[in-house]
């Protein structure tokens, strides 16, 4: 089951944003500079940025996600965002005979599919099994011939069937990960992850990790959302046409959805 936890962020990022931007404009140290810096000055510094499009200050500061139970399908696309860094379970190191996964709703609610869905779940299953069986005694057999000694032969045997065995498991196989982005790059993140036109299972994932942002620099994500949130939609003829509603949700209703 999805769990969004926001594990860590920049202790107070809004100040060092302001800070940082102030710095460009001051001759004071910039010890001083911090200093000087209230929480409110801070918050209004930092909405002044956003509405100039001033965000390398941004760049200060950073949130750290730990996401659990997504498809490997949606962290293939979360992983594509490249100013971020990312802690991935691997398939190499963990054996998945017992692998949860996930199951998109519209499958979920359609009997025939949901029925489909899960014999090539169960088939996936117990190819992932019989191969590990077959590789594990031969690379065993292989390693045994070549001189390794039995006790090493065992779990280096089992490490590489482990490794090519994953390669019959679905993108539906569950997964867990820590990203790690900072607050222009998140903003980014949400400016096209959140639009309703980003799949389903990485625009639920963005939006659980907006809203744990927003309530850790409420300025700093004030406008943050899909484009059409801070802008117009630039989504042009595939716009969802949606634009009063996204606002409504991402400006006030956040907290309540
Ligand atoms: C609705 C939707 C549909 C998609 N469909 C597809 C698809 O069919 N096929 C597909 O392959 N991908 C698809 N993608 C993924 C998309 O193409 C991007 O790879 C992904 O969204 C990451 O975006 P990004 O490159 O802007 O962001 P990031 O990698 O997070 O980078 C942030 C920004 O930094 C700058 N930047 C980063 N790296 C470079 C660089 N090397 N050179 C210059 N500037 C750089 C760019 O300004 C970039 O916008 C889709 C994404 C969405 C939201």
């Amino acid at each position: 089951m999805l769990s969004v936890v926001l594990l860590e962020y920049t202790r107070d990022p809004q100040k060092l944003v302001a800070s940082a931007a102030k710095l460009c404009y001051s001759d004071k140290k910039v010890a001083d500079l911090n200093a000087g810096i209230s929480a409110e000055s801070a918050s209004k510094f930092v909405d002044m940025l956003s509405e100039m499009g001033h965000e390398s200050p941004m760049e200060h500061v950073s949130f750290t996600f730990g996401i659990d139970g997504i498809s490997r399908a949606c962290m293939a696309q979360i992983t594509r965002h490249r100013i971020a860094s990312f802690s991935v379970q691997s398939q190499r190191y963990v054996k998945a005979s017992e692998f949860e996964f996930v199951m998109p709703p519209a499958i979920e609610m359609n009997e025939e599919a949901k029925a489909e869905f899960c014999e090539a779940i169960e088939n996936a299953r117990k190819s992932y099994e019989k191969l590990f069986d077959i590789l594990e005694k031969a690379q065993k057999e292989k390693l045994l011939t070549d001189g390794v000694s039995e006790e090493k032969a065992g779990p280096m045997a089992q490490k590489l069937a482990i490794e090519d065995a994953r390669y019959v498991l679905p993108n539906a196989c569950e997964t867990k990960l820590i990203v790690t982005m900072n607050a222009r790059e998140l903003k980014h993140f949400f400016l096209l992850r959140c639009c309703n036109r980003a799949q389903w299972e990485i625009r639920g994932v963005a939006f659980r990790m907006l809203k744990l942002a927003k309530q850790a620099a409420p300025e700093l994500f004030k406008n943050a959302g899909p484009g059409c949130v801070s802008g117009v939609c630039k989504e042009g003829r595939m716009s969802c046409g949606k634009a009063e509603q996204m606002r409504k949700i991402y400006l006030h209703d956040l907290d309540n959805t």
